[in-house]
């Protein structure tokens, strides 16, 4: 692979990415020029908002809504690329029959131990010392299960991204539909900095060039084995199962993290209502991470962000708290716009916050 080369010509043809990824089955749809996120939705779909689900551009044959658009079908492959032969690959994994196991390498602060595998406690004797990233903390859930490291698994296609991280492809022979989550997320989540990407979500095709690089097959398989079964049962256990509300009680921990728990309990009786809220709105934010553009996603953030100003000022948890917690979502679905949401979270925590949203106790 010509890694090294930062032209988009010359690379694996573009065209037979898309064909070659259709004949696994896998359904496709066209990336932006250079970019890891879909074109965009022509002019009448963005005039007028509607779900996928009701978009008449798919029965003509268009590519409106990402993901939503994927086809095998090789003649409508060939019409797309045509009109635009710089177009990428992605694959909708869920119809695909794929869950990728996508490990990021991004710098970051490293978050509270009870966030590194979410349901599993780690002890302070235990040293975490060089720790940085989505490699470690797959490999040591791997370790915690006595399973070998998935990244280091030649057996099943793996791609490296431009970012350094790694894209780890498995087919669901399962038959279980799991669904797509963000390591960073409060709410479901596999291990920090370790995406999930099933039904609902995408993933960029192995030799597609992006203006970042390209996306590099490792050496070994070159098609997806098998989800190991220790895999399949954590994404159980963490609420990745499809159809079903995420997440199932998972213990010992909650869905919310321990420290926006402690600043909960402020407000006594309606704990437990307020953590739901707290980590629904949270969830609304994070999910946008599987839908990079077209997801509403500032509407989401604007409208959590409101809300948990409303639990903020009646009470439930401190301000720094629920600024923290609305940038971690933020940052989990929209890495690059930091500035931008910073004051859109600024904003809504201000208007909601002249709306106290006193949560009684909850139900159940
Ligand atoms: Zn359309
Ligand atoms: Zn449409």
């Amino acid at each position: 692979m010509a890694v090294g080369s930062d032209r988009t010509e010359r690379q694996p043809d573009a065209l037979a990415v898309a064909r070659w990824c259709a004949a696994q089955g896998w359904p496709v749809h066209p990336l932006a020029p250079g970019r890891k996120t879909p074109p965009a939705n022509c002019q009448p779909c963005q005039d007028s908002p509607h779900s996928p689900s009701e978009c008449p551009c798919h029965r003509v044959g268009r590519w409106c809504h990402g993901f939503h658009a994927a086809t095998t079908d090789q003649d409508l492959i060939g019409a797309w690329w045509r009109v635009n032969p710089g177009f990428g690959t992605g694959v909708a994994c869920g119809p695909a029959g794929l869950v990728v196991i996508d490990v990021d390498s991004h710098p970051a602060d490293v978050p509270a131990r009870d966030r590194l595998l979410p349901g599993i406690p780690i002890h302070d004797g235990v040293d975490l010392d060089g720790l940085e990233n989505g490699y470690h903390t797959l490999a040591l859930l791997a370790a915690l299960r006595k399973a070998p490291d998935p990244s280091q698994d030649s057996g099943t296609l793996r791609v490296r991204t431009p970012s350094g991280g790694l894209h780890l492809w498995y087919r669901d022979d399962t038959h279980h539909r799991f669904t797509c989550s963000t390591g960073s997320s409060t709410g479901r989540a596999l291990a920090w900095q370790v995406d999930v990407r099933a039904h609902g979500g995408y993933i960029v095709a192995p030799s597609t060039v992006t203006t970042g690089g390209t996306y590099t097959p490792l050496p070994g398989a070159t098609t997806p084995a098998p989800l190991p079964r220790w895999l399949a049962e954590e994404l159980i256990r963490t609420g990745h199962l499809k159809d079903r509300p995420s997440p199932q009680p998972r213990t010992p921990q909650p869905a919310v993290p321990d420290r926006a728990r402690q600043a909960v309990v402020a407000a006594g009786g309606g704990k437990r209502g307020a953590e739901k809220v707290l980590d629904t709105v949270l969830q609304d934010v994070t999910d946008c991470a599987t839908t990079p553009e077209g997801a509403g996603f500032t509407g989401k953030l604007n409208r959590a962000a409101y809300t948990v100003g409303g639990l903020v000022s009646a009470g439930h948890l401190t301000h720094a708290a629920a600024e923290r917690l609305l940038a971690d979502a933020a940052r989990a679905a929209r890495p690059s716009q930091d500035r931008q949401s910073s004051a859109v979270i600024r904003s809504g925590l201000a208007a909601g916050a002249r709306q106290p949203l006193h949560v009684g106790k909850a139900r159940g």
